[in-house]
């Protein structure tokens, strides 16, 4: 029985390079070879995947080499289609075999002359008994097999009878050559098994050059061994396979062709066997997949919901998440059922660095802020990465500008006519704020003829601007951040919703045909509106839609009229969010220069991605209580120094959100490196820090700069005196700022007075801007409505 793996605690312990380093260093091997050898008989899939990771991955780590071989001895399955899609996604994921292409076909002759040898040996026979003949001679797991009446055909017939069927002389079936092994073997494969069997089929390579073709654990051990494989490494299926591999490896005693100098012309390939990957809520198997598409349940093998490369390559999956998810479900000789969600978090944990956010609107529905001026636009700075990248990586401080305006969409499902329980986002008469934005109140709704709602009628509050920070304005709570698109300059672009490929965890494990589970309602095609940086987007580019998930802007469908935006995956596991949707929501409110900025994708609660024990539990309900967001309260509930820390830091300072937010992120990036014991911060120099940032005497950015001192021991209240850190609260200074930043912006200075109100907005973020993120921004904005008259 195979169990499941969670992925909670994951394995990523690998046997074969604990192995092959012991090997290495007793000099019991003095360098590696392997290969990956799949048969061309359908695309490469994420098994396969496990595969070539392994294999690639222990010759890289060895100084060694790896092969990519095509396994082409079944002729009739075979295609050159297959061969380049093998090859093609083996270069995507990222390793390269350099010289060492090659096919078993490639051993076709070495084969059949190690053939003719152990017939002259004795070693082997022709067998003239029909298929099911052999199977009842052969047998049971109780008794021995028994001789069938050509066992004793002398060398030379056996010789004359080898040569005619491979002169064609024969039709298929009439003849196999057999080992002359061991009948009474407990290991049922060693009692004679097969070495050839006639087939009068085209190969795709060797053509018409055979009628018979090796079996593959006849040719496998000779193309090993030919190319000078040292470690020849397989799925536990084929264990008892082995001892079929040993004995053609002693019998034919192959010659090396490679890798001669290394192996001094000697070389004995040994056989290794891994547990297979297998994945749940889909199948893993070329023959399976095959039928996918034969059947027409999906598009083509590349089919974004196919678990083949090509597939994954084509949603937007990058080589990287793969590599990832094949590092940390380790290798082992147990076999186990990895869960979905351990891949879904890799795909997630590489997008999260490298797609740039983004907003769009899957079902629109209208918003009409009717406080807002006709015509009037506020170009809002939208960073393209979080805060915490942008403190990291200075390449991600980057932002677009998303225009507010009159008339713009929001998402159908953020707003409730009559609000359930638990709803927090837009109903009749709450308010919400729209990200980046300003808050909006739903004042009423549009209806048309058949009393549909068409579109809502909001006001909105002009201090709440997003960046400005009256505490009044942008401090508000407000219970929930909404994404939107402005209703001018926006793009329809198609998105497709991918939901898993089949409804049942174990869509092959039962006796019914694996088919019946397919989902019928895996693929969603939606006429979307995107923001308008979106315009930017070329085929290949990848985005984080805002709470929507992470999109690909694909290539390969050339027939669709608008850009094609493929949904890699969710920003949480989608069927988690389903069962969590009847819970009330937790958003965090938002601070002027707040910490943790909103995060709208942490919006919906997060439960654990493995059951939590009671104690966790209490501790997780008790932070979300105290306001903490699910993913922050997650972590914490989850890690016990996490969890003791907060608690001591809370004895000092009472804002628990503002703790956590340092607690969850920051600290927890720092308990990566070291250990807590190493880091000079203590609880109460976590509440001190967020003291000064509540009480605005520090801001949120200077405290981040200050971060990694307090980390190592530096005293806070020395930093901010010796460096003068302290929030601008200087009237005279912060004045002189505005003036500069008005000089600078005549025409929208004259605009503001003319009525644009909106502009305040601009100009508070200038001048924030200017100050270096020193300024204390609620002077800035009392100030800066003074000074702008
Ligand atoms: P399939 O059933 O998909 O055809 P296979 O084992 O027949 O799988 P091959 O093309 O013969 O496919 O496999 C090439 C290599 O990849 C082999 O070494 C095989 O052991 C390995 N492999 C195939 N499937 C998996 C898997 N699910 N997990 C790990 N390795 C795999
Ligand atoms: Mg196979």
């Amino acid at each position: 029985m195979s169990d499941t793996n969670t992925g909670a605690t994951p394995e990523s312990s690998n046997f074969l390079r604990t192995l092959i380093a012991a090997q290495l260093a007793s000099g019991q091997q003095s360098h590696v070879v392997t290969r990956f050898p799949p048969e061309p008989n359908g695309y490469p899939h994420i098994g396969h995947a496990k595969s070539i990771c392994l294999n690639f991955g222990l010759a890289q780590e060895a100084g060694g080499v790896c092969h990519l071989r095509m396994d082409d001895t079944n002729p009739t399955k075979e295609s050159q289609e297959y061969v380049d899609a093998l090859a093609r996604d083996v270069r995507w994921l990222g390793f390269d075999w350099g010289p060492h292409f090659y096919h078993a076909s490639d051993c076709f002759a070495d084969c059949y002359r190690y053939a003719e040898q152990l017939v002259v040996e004795g070693r082997a026979y022709v067998d003239s008994q029909s298929e099911e003949e052999i199977r009842a001679n052969r047998g049971t797991i109780s008794e021995p097999g028994r001789p069938g009446p050509y066992r004793d055909r002398s060398p030379a017939e056996n010789l004359d009878l080898l040569r005619r069927m491979r002169a064609g002389e024969f039709p298929d079936g009439a003849h196999v050559l057999r080992a002359k092994a061991d009948l009474g073997a407990a290991n049922m494969k060693m009692r004679d098994p097969l070495l050839y069997r006639i087939r009068h089929a085209h190969h795709h390579r060797s053509g018409d050059a055979w009628c018979i073709y090796p079996m593959y654990d006849y040719a496998h051990p000779i193309s090993d061994a030919v190319e000078g494989i040292t470690h020849s490494i397989c799925t536990l299926e084929f264990e008892n396979n082995r001892d079929i591999y040993d004995w053609v490896i002693d019998n034919c005693r192959p010659t090396p062709r490679l890798h001669t100098e290394k192996n001094g012309g000697a070389c004995r390939p040994r056989q290794y066997e891994f547990a297979r990957l297998a994945l749940s809520y889909t199948v893993v198997s070329k023959r399976k997949l095959l039928r996918l598409v034969q059947d027409g349940q999906v598009s083509g093998w590349d089919d974004p919901r196919m678990p083949t490369l090509a597939g994954l390559r084509r949603r937007g999956v990058r080589p990287e998440a793969i590599r990832l998810f094949c590092e940390r479900i380790g290798v082992s000789k147990a076999n186990s059922t990895v869960d979905i969600e351990v891949l879904e978090g890799c795909i997630r944990e590489d997008l999260n660095l490298c797609a740039p956010r983004r907003m769009a609107v899957l079902r629109p529905l209208k918003v009409i802020v009717e406080s807002w001026p006709e015509g009037a636009v506020d170009l809002l700075e939208a960073p393209e990465w979080p805060p915490e990248q942008a403190a990291e990586d200075p390449g991600k401080r980057g932002s677009r500008t998303v225009p507010f305006m009159r008339e713009l969409y929001i998402e159908r499902e953020d707003f409730m006519e009559e609000p359930s329980k638990g709803f927090r986002r837009l109903a009749p008469g709450r308010e919400v704020r729209l990200r980046y934005g300003y808050i909006v109140r739903c004042e009423g709704v549009i209806r048309d003829e058949d009393g549909q709602i068409t579109a809502l009628r909001c006001t909105h509050d002009p201090d709440s601007r997003s960046g400005s920070a009256s505490p009044e304005g942008a401090g508000r709570k407000v219970s929930a951040v909404i994404h939107w698109v402005p209703a001018t300059g926006n793009m329809p672009v198609e998105v497709r919703l991918y939901d898993r490929l089949f409804r049942h965890p174990a869509p092959d494990a039962g006796d019914e045909d694996f088919l019946t589970h397919v989902n019928p309602d895996s693929l969603e095609r939606l006429t979307a509106l995107a923001e308008p940086a979106l315009r930017e987007s070329r085929p290949g580019d990848r985005f984080q839609l805002e709470r929507l998930g992470y999109f690909f802007h694909e290539a390969e469908d050339s027939t669709a009229a608008l850009p094609v935006l493929n949904r890699i995956t969710g920003l949480r596991d989608t069927m988690k969010r389903e069962a969590d949707a009847a819970k009330p929501e937790t958003v965090k409110p938002e601070k002027p220069e707040a910490v943790k900025p909103e995060k709208p994708e942490t919006a919906k609660p997060v439960k654990a991605a493995r059951t939590l024990g009671p104690e966790e539990q209490a501790r997780l309900d008790g932070l979300l209580a105290a306001g903490i967001s699910a993913e922050d309260a997650e972590r914490i509930s989850t890690d016990g120094r996490l969890w003791a820390f907060h608690a001591a830091a809370l004895a000092h300072h009472p804002n628990a959100r503002g703790l956590a937010a340092w607690i969850a992120n920051d600290l927890l990036r720092a308990l990566k490196e070291r250990e807590l014991s190493a880091i000079g911060l203590t609880p109460a120099g976590l509440a001190g820090l967020v003291v000064q940032i509540d009480s605005g005497r520090i801001t949120g950015r200077t405290a981040k700069d200050l971060w990694p001192e307090l980390l190592a021991g530096a005293d806070l209240e020395e930093m901010i005196r010796a460096r003068g850190l302290e929030a601008v609260a200087d009237t005279g200074a912060i004045d002189a700022l505005i003036d500069a930043v008005i000089a600078a912006n005549a025409d929208k200075a004259a605009a503001y007075r003319g009525g644009r109100a909106t502009l305040l907005g601009f100009f508070v973020g200038a001048v924030m801007k200017a100050s270096g993120g020193k300024a204390n921004p609620a002077l800035v904005q009392e100030r800066t409505k003074a000074r702008l008259g």
